[in-house]
């Protein structure tokens, strides 16, 4: 399980290390923005945690651009600030969870695992509900694994997120609190309709119905 650690503050960075390689985590350290791009765009990292208050750059910038790139690995945020906007703001930006310092090692670690669990509950990166096969390495997706594919970030995202809860009745609001976590600024409940309007062509117009007044549902035998 490789895991980016973006920590400014090299004691912590390094005790912190330590603890994760001890569960098994394949740990890569980057102490500032920069070289937190250049190896997220690098290598293939299973879950991140980021520090927001980096010296280049702020980290909630860094996780919107992660985000606007199609990066849906879960991100644990680490803050020093402490107040609920700054929390509300970073978990829309796009991160998963979030733990304010100074926290304990093993909720870290608990709440690693559980991000982990809830994100992905295999390793499998194809993705399968009826035949509708979703490749969460390349963002691509297929009718029985034939004529691949590849969707926008945002057409990614949302598909993943209803492929994981499928028969679940998706009201417009909660498929737009998705689309806030890529970008806040152009999120609108119009939108939802223009991008499951583009996931219908793409993948069958009776892949995903609409329930009336309630909203959209991916069928799964
Ligand atoms: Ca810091």
């Amino acid at each position: 399980m490789r895991l980016l650690l973006v920590e400014d503050d090299s004691l912590l960075a390094e005790s912190l290390a330590e603890a994760l390689e001890d569960k098994g985590y394949r740990v890569d350290i980057a102490s500032h923005a920069r070289k937190a791009s250049a190896l997220m765009a690098s290598e293939a990292y299973s879950i991140a945690i980021l520090d927001l208050g980096l010296p280049d750059a702020s980290g909630l910038d860094l996780l919107e651009r992660w985000r606007r790139e199609g990066k849906c690995l879960p991100v644990l945020a680490l803050t020093a600030r402490d107040s609920w906007s700054d929390k509300v703001a970073g978990l829309r930006r796009g991160a998963d969870d979030y733990l304010t310092k100074p926290y304990h090692e093993e909720e870290l670690l608990a709440r690693l695992h559980a991000l982990l669990r809830r994100g992905r509950g295999s390793m499998e990166t194809i993705m399968k509900v009826n035949d509708i096969w979703l490749n969460e390495e390349t963002g691509q997706v297929s009718r029985n694994g034939e004529a691949w594919q590849t969707l926008t970030a945002t057409e990614f995202c949302l598909l993943r997120y209803m492929m994981r809860h499928p028969r679940r009745i998706h009201s417009k609001a909660s498929l737009l609190e998705q689309l806030y976590a890529l970008d806040q600024d152009v999120a609108s409940p119009n939108l939802v309709e223009v991008y499951i309007g583009r996931l219908r062509r793409i993948i069958g117009k009776d892949r995903i119905q609409t329930r009336r007044g309630q909203g959209y549902v991916l069928p799964s035998n």
